[in-house]
């Protein structure tokens, strides 16, 4: 599965970062961008929990 982060609709928040700091981290102006683009399937629960945990609903998987 794909992660895919709308730049736009990050505030910054961080939640994805502590849910799952391998996929995700932060730039110099406070963007969440993703470390790696396909989620290993035995990280998605962790991946699942910061997609839950964005208050903007900014991050997605796609496909299978
Ligand atoms: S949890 Fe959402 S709003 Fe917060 S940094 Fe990550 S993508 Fe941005």
């Amino acid at each position: 599965m794909r992660i895919e982060i709308e730049a736009d609709k990050c505030c910054g928040a961080g939640q994805c970062v502590m849910f799952a700091p391998t996929y995700f981290d932060m730039d110099d102006a406070g963007v969440a961008f993703a470390l790696v683009d396909e989620a290993d399937p035995a990280d998605v629960a962790d991946i699942q929990e910061a997609i839950d945990s964005c208050p903007t609903l900014a991050i997605r998987l796609v496909g299978d």
